[in-house]
């Protein structure tokens, strides 16, 4: 195709403001696919995303348009995650094309992350064409929501798309100005070839699938390309484009969006942002580089019943094929036996592992305190990276720690901005910066990461009745501080439960976990103490009172099948628990031991 006839683009918008509904419509009003094969949100492939209804993988289509001038498009949509923990994605595939539609709910108004998405396609050199969604709602108010796209955003919003994605309104529209007043790539068939790695996955039939952008020469079926990253070479032994549907081309030139295969056994052999070239007579200088994106949370995952560790070890490789910016490693715990410590890129993405490991894979899980990652500075001049509180060395050999902070904004009607106020200042916050945009307030805070990795985004939706939206991003280690709290079950140290805080923190945390623990583990046949403890102090404990009757008791010398099926019934409610010495925690406890109210 003639680079004057292709427009790449992406689509960017807060959560639920419409980008799924906007990207099926495209889709079906340019008959790309027949009204037979149209499901609602042809874009979110997996279940969990459409339950949720977020998108997780960058997804891609290729749409034929034939314009008014007659002209017939070339249109290659990459649709873009839309949560904070999956920044990074947004930024690589931004890159890879030259335009964006800025889709801003017009009941709603710009949220946090529309902030956050539209800088991102800023950076990227897009021309960005805004479009108000859901103006066949009563509330939509366009004239106040493009003022506000010019006075928060800075960009030109005097010739913003009014549009309904679900009722179809403006959509004829959106296509031209997809052609019109979006930019044509450029590129030139004629120099060797450079194509950008924007994304990789697991195919169960096809091996690993990868996701290019052609930016200069040809890519052809045949053609025997180098990763430049680390040298490998690789046979194409199919390539072609999304429809969303996977179709087989002959070639793809500069400006083209589309797949290859190419024998490539796992997604960790791709490094997303890699240049692909020819093996021979390729181009000596690779395109400006990604940074691989880190895994910034991390949590123990471990099997309730220890027979399903295998089944544990064999999805979580399984999920690890399909998303190289999760990461794994054997673990064992003293109290939860084997296991695995996993990372993540934030909170969200370890929810919908941890959510797939359970429903898809059936196994039930024990999550462990999410914890970051810590710089230990030593005495000795070492620096250790902690990732597991249970891995602290002895206090008295460490110089100071260091822990990271995020810059978060969090956009909000003013009414609540008080109790957010309140909530980052509970959470060791500190402001930065408050402006205000209408009715709606601003405020970016510096924050530390582990103190938002847990509940801050649930605190934060429960404050505002679910009308603030909140993003963030990494700026770097401070030293604090801060020690390691230790919880005694029985007098025993459950490792799953303890956790880094801040010593000023400390014992106001020890005191909610120990009240909370004693609710919910159950009682047994004696006593409980249940502590929390810095080094060997303890800083907080309540007991668990004895359970009063034997419940078989009443069944001495009376019937034994009678007595046998009450302590089945006792076993089956035992099935979630683990037994710590000599006590049995339930698993929901991990979890919940550790909201703050
Ligand atoms: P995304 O999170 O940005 O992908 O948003 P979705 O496309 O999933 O849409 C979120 C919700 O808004 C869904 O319930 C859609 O049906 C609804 N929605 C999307 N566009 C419109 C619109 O133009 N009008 C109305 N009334 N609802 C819409
Ligand atoms: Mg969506």
């Amino acid at each position: 195709t003639e680079l004057s006839h292709i427009r790449n683009f992406s689509i960017v918008a807060h959560i639920d403001h419409g980008k799924s509904t906007l990207a099926d419509r495209l889709i079906q009003s340019t008959n790309t696919v027949s009204a037979r094969e149209m499901k609602a949100q042809l874009l979110d492939a997996m279940d969990i995303e459409r339950e949720r209804g977020i998108t997780i993988k960058a997804n891609t289509v290729r749409i034929e348009y034939k314009a008014d001038n007659g002209e017939v498009y070339i249109l290659n949509l990459i649709d873009t995650p839309g949560h904070v923990d999956f920044a990074y994605e947004v930024s690589r595939s931004m890159r890879a094309v030259e335009g964006s539609l800025l889709v801003v709910d017009s009941t709603q108004g710009v949220e946090a992350q529309t902030l956050a998405n539209v800088y991102q396609a800023i950076d990227a050199n897009h021309e960005i064409v805004p479009v108000l969604n859901k103006i066949d709602l009563p509330a939509a108010d366009c004239a106040r929501v493009a003022e506000q796209i010019e006075d928060v955003i800075g960009i030109d919003a005097s010739e913003a798309l009014q549009v309904s994605a679900k009722s179809g309104i403006g959509i004829h529209e959106t296509l031209e100005a997809i052609v019109h007043r979006l930019p044509a790539p450029t590129g030139d068939a004629g120099k060797p070839l450079t194509a950008m790695l924007v994304d990789s996955w697991y195919d169960a039939y096809l091996g690993v699938v990868v996701l290019v952008r052609v930016m200069d020469g040809v890519l052809k079926k045949g053609d025997r390309v180098k990763m430049m990253q680390n040298g490998s070479i690789h046979l194409v032994d199919r390539i072609g484009v999304f429809r969303p549907a996977m179709q087989d081309v002959k070639e793809l030139g500069p400006g083209e969006i589309g797949f290859i295969t190419a024998q490539i056994k796992q997604v960790r052999d791709t490094r997303v942002g890699d240049t692909i070239t020819h093996e021979k007579k390729g181009a000596d200088k690779a395109l400006p580089g990604f940074k691989p994106s880190q895994p910034v949370v991390f949590c123990g995952l471990f099997p309730v019943d220890a027979a399903e560790f295998e089944d544990l070890r064999d999805a979580i490789e399984k999920l690890a094929l399909n998303d190289a910016s999760f990461s794994y490693e054997m673990e064992t715990s003293a109290a939860l036996g084997f296991g695995f410590r996993c990372g993540f890129l934030g909170l969200l993405h370890l929810e919908v592992i941890r959510d797939r490991l359970e429903r898809e894979y059936d196994i039930d899980l024990i999550t462990t305190a999410p914890s970051v990652i810590y710089h230990i500075y030593m005495r000795d001049g070492t620096l250790v990276e902690l990732h597991n509180p249970a891995d602290m060395p002895d206090m008295t050999l460490i110089d100071h720690i260091e822990e990271p902070r995020i810059k978060a904004t969090i956009l909000v009607p003013d009414e609540y901005l008080g109790d957010v106020l309140k909530l980052c200042q509970d959470r060791r916050g500190i402001q930065l910066d408050l402006t205000y945009a209408g009715s709606r307030a601003m405020v970016v805070y510096d924050l530390p990461l582990n103190e938002v990795v847990f509940d801050f985004y649930d605190r934060l939706k429960s404050v505002t009745k679910g009308y603030a939206s909140f993003d963030y991003h990494l700026m770097g280690y401070r030293e604090d501080a801060l020690v390691k709290m230790s919880i005694l079950v029985n007098d025993e140290p459950v490792d799953a439960l303890s956790m880094m805080v801040h010593r000023d923190r400390a014992e106001m945390r020890g005191r909610a976990m120990v009240e909370k623990l004693k609710e919910l583990i159950p009682r047994h046949m004696f006593k409980i103490p249940i502590q929390a403890a810095i080094g060997g102090k303890v800083i907080a404990r309540e007991t668990l009172s004895a359970m009063r009757k034997d419940v078989t008791a009443k069944c001495y010398g009376g019937d034994a099948t009678r007595k046998r099926k009450l302590l089945d019934k006792q076993k089956a409610g035992k099935k979630k628990m683990r037994q710590f010495g000599k006590v049995d925690i339930p698993q929901e406890a991990f979890i919940n031991a550790l909201k703050m109210d």
